[in-house]
């Protein structure tokens, strides 16, 4: 079959295309079927009935309750309602745990929190880039209102084991937020296992729609809206972005059929990848766990010793083939992954490294072209950094 798209993405852990289903979901939703679902009239009705539906799907996918899935905007939203809303639900405590490796999402918010008054202490990432669940117990004390830790690194694909690391968040009184952006639809997350008061996705990253995620807040948890309004059950203001959510929806059935066989594919592709780099180049690294039951299908952190990363990735951009160095770049102005370097690396090392994020329509002929540009580049002497 040929290929409708010109390009090769490797870097599926920056966005993912709407998939036919999603969008055959939606596109009722925009024109004809338009209503406000807090409208009174039959149309509304039918509206609040696709979003209830929606909601449903997404309870299903993680194992929640519907009334437990609030939708947002993204995973950015998502996180940062659950931060702000896990610090007004503990006033009695003042200090908030996150692990070195969070998404920007999170640590971003770092500056205002501290301007704000609140302790933030990091949790060091180990060499595979995991999170120790003793590191958490012996951080976490009576003052810690949070603890956030990601079930899956974005950018290195490790699995942190997010069962331990709430017993431990716990354990000393704190609530524990679980960014699941990297992790759904690529592993299986299931809220009856993950002891998290919140767990944040993306749409986009699921072959839905852009600006659409959702956040499961826990029951029983107070709950402090980051934009109050009448929707969502009070939990968010803001008319529901009604074919978004039906997207995400869709997206999330779609996800959950995928589990049953996709991951394993996605595997076989990356070992694929992987094996075919070491052979080329031997003194190629990886930067995150060997071990597949601790590393997330679809993902490769490859450092490339001596070689800037960036020349590689615009080589190989040149050809048509897309990855990321897990970190806005732009010519000329590369800083290194944060993530790369909380595990160990030095700047040179997270400058010399590359993801590569398969998704689900990677085949393994681009995986074989991808080699073949990656010997031809790497053999050019120009690939190496001059000293
Ligand atoms: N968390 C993680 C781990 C992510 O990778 C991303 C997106 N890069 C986000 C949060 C933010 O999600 P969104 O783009 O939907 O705001």
């Amino acid at each position: 079959m040929s290929e409708p798209w010109s390009f090769t993405d490797l870097d599926s852990s920056a966005t993912t295309p709407v998939s036919e289903r999603v969008m055959a979901a939606m596109l009722p939703w925009f024109c004809e079927a338009y209503a406000n679902p807090g409208s009174p009239n039959p149309e509304a009705e039918r509206a609040k009935a696709a979003v209830t539906a929606a909601r449903e799907s997404l309870a299903e996918f993680l194992g929640a309750e519907p009334r437990e899935i609030l939708f947002t905007s993204g995973g950015t939203e998502s996180n940062q309602t659950a931060v702000r809303s896990a610090l007004r639900a503990r006033p009695d405590r003042r200090a908030l745990l996150m692990s070195a490796v969070e998404h920007s999402s999170i640590l971003g918010l770092v500056p205002d929190l501290q301007r704000e008054g609140w302790r933030v202490l990091t949790i060091p990432a180990g060499k595979d880039g995991r999170i120790d669940p003793g590191d958490v117990a012996r951080l976490a004390d009576h003052d810690t209102a949070l603890v956030a830790v990601m079930v899956v690194n974005n950018e290195t694909g490790a699995i942190n084991p997010v069962e331990e690391i709430g017993e431990a968040a716990h354990g000393a009184g704190a609530l524990f937020l679980c960014d699941g952006v990297a992790a759904v639809g690529k592993i299986p997350v299931d809220v009856k296992k993950v002891p998290a008061d919140f767990l944040s996705l993306s749409g986009h990253k699921i072959h839905g729609p852009k600006g659409t995620g959702a956040l499961f807040v826990r029951k029983g948890e107070a709950f402090h809206p980051l934009m109050p309004g009448s929707q969502e059950r009070k939990r968010r203001g803001g008319t529901e972005n009604v074919p978004g959510i039906v997207g995400l929806g869709e997206a999330a059935r779609e996800s959950r059929e995928f589990l049953a066989e996709g991951p394993r594919r996605l595997e076989r592709l990356r070992d694929f990848l992987e094996e075919g780099v070491f052979s080329l180049c031997p003194e190629v690294r990886r930067n995150g766990p060997g071990k597949s039951s601790l590393r997330a299908p679809h993902m490769a952190n490859l450092c490339f010793p001596g070689m800037p990363a960036e020349k590689i990735l615009l080589s190989l951009g040149r050809e048509g083939i897309y990855v990321s160095m897990g970190s806005a770049c732009s010519t000329g102005s590369v800083e290194p992954s944060h993530v790369l370097l909380a595990q160990g690396l030095t700047r040179e090392e997270a400058l010399s490294s590359l993801r590569f994020s398969l998704g689900r329509r990677t085949s393994f002929a681009e995986i074989d072209r991808t080699l073949t540009s990656l010997g031809r580049i790497l053999g050019q002497p120009s690939a190496r950094r001059v000293s």
